[in-house]
């Protein structure tokens, strides 16, 4: 049995059937923005692996990292136990944020499950009974039970899983557009915290992007608004930066843009160079100190691949490697990059709206049912994307060279043309 015979017969592969609906390209190796696929085929990564290979794959010394933490130490259990790459990676992102207190743990969604507990129990130790959460329409937050209950109530899986999920407040999503007025969703959030701050523990956002749910980019003083409010009521900030951290909308931390502080923030993707499965929350030494000093006491979560020392190690290169560079000029002539070929694909019949920020172009199409076309075209002529519904969208690695960045959006282009209308 050839391995993509067994692939078909019995993995699952992620919001997919088994055996899968669409089509899967089997992959033999990567190479910096290269994949390539068994049959030699080269692809342009488009989609840095979901944000998370910022630097491209197979960097010299994110290789070597992981080299030499493998003989040192694979993996040690955290209950109890502590060791050198948890500690300077904690450092590091204490430094990167201005926040003080960090949980490593496994995924995205993993962190925010942690993040939601957190809070609940941050607002337990001050005895107040604050048991639920604010989210924004269009959200996406991951896919496990707590994280899903605070996505988009309509475009995610709430629908599916009925009174499993828990039920949050949900409030409008600020205006599509980075230098939109913002006044209607303000006032939106106003009256609900108004009305509701009682019962919120904690205000969940991704800041300036949100990812998965729409791929919006929206302005920054409606997140100096949300921190404004949440101060006000004793509600926690939560800046989800999972999507947007380490660089990609051209600040280290999307927060930035406002220059505020969440309470807590999640991060993920990005935080290995995307080697290792890993994310983090990190909190407000406030946080911490509210909870460890109250009757609830510890923080009840514990995963056990807690601070993997592969995964720290690499993290760590990660992170030395994305400072000694200048990735703020290469995220920022990927953005220039991404106007000047953008402009061109918005004058495109299909095409409804395009928009990007720092290492991130969306291009958003008035009609849903033409994703695997695209990609399928895109694939044929080279480049590797996967949009969802109607956005077709690119997210590339910051060491990205310029004719390969060029290339993707001029095929996404191209594939865009080549359709026939249905
Ligand atoms: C991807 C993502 C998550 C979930 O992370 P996983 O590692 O996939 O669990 C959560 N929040 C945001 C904003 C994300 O983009």
């Amino acid at each position: 049995m050839n391995w993509l015979d067994i692939d078909k017969a019995h993995v699952w592969h992620p919001y997919n059937a088994l055996p899968s609906k669409t089509k899967i390209l089997p992959v033999k190796s990567t190479n910096r923005t290269s994949i390539f696929l068994e049959n030699g085929k080269e692809l342009i990564d488009g989609m840095s692996s979901w944000w998370s290979a910022i630097h491209g794959y197979n960097h010299p010394k994110l290789n070597e990292a992981l080299k030499k933490q493998i003989d040192i130490m694979p993996h040690i259990m955290f209950g109890g136990l502590a060791h050198e790459q948890a500690s300077i990676l904690s450092k590091k992102l204490v430094d990167l944020t201005g926040l003080n207190s960090v949980f490593l743990c496994d995924s995205g969604s993993v962190s925010v499950e942690v993040a939601l507990k957190t809070a609940i129990l941050y607002q337990k130790a001050k005895g107040l009974k604050k048991y639920k959460f604010l989210a924004l329409q269009n959200a996406y937050h991951g896919d496990t039970l707590g994280a899903m209950s605070v996505c988009d109530p309509n475009n995610s899986m709430h629908s599916i899983y009925g009174t499993y999920l828990s039920e949050h407040f949900f409030t409008k999503a600020p205006e599509l557009g980075f230098e939109s007025d913002c006044s209607k969703s303000i006032e939106a959030l106003e009256n609900l915290l108004k009305k509701h701050h009682n019962e919120i523990a904690g205000f969940i956002l991704e800041p300036i992007v949100q990812g998965a749910g729409g791929m919006r980019i929206y302005n920054p003083t409606y997140l100096k608004k949300a921190r404004e409010l949440c101060t006000k009521y004793d509600i926690l900030l939560i800046a989800d930066e999972i999507a947007t951290g380490f660089g990609h909308t051209g600040k280290m931390f999307a927060c930035e843009w406002a220059c505020i502080k969440p309470d807590i923030m999640t991060v993920g993707k990005g935080l290995t160079g995307g080697y290792m499965t890993m994310a983090a929350m990190i909190t407000s030494k406030n946080v911490s100190d509210i909870i460890s000093n109250s009757e609830i006491g510890v923080l009840m979560h514990g995963p056990t691949f807690m601070a993997n020392p592969l995964a720290c190690s690499v993290a760590n290169a990660s992170i030395d490697l994305l400072k000694d560079s200048s990735w703020e000029r290469n995220v920022n002539n990927i953005e220039k990059i991404f106007v000047s070929e953008l402009e061109k694909i918005k004058k495109l019949d299909l095409v409804k709206d395009i928009r990007n920020i720092g290492a991130i172009g969306v291009i958003e199409l008035k009609d849903d049912c033409y994703a695997q076309e695209i990609q399928d075209y895109c694939v044929q002529n080279g480049v590797w994307i996967r949009p969802f519904g109607r956005l077709i969208y690119s997210i590339v690695a910051y060491s990205i060279k310029e004719d390969d960045l060029r290339k993707i959006v001029r095929t996404m282009y191209e594939a865009i043309k080549s359709i026939k209308k249905k």
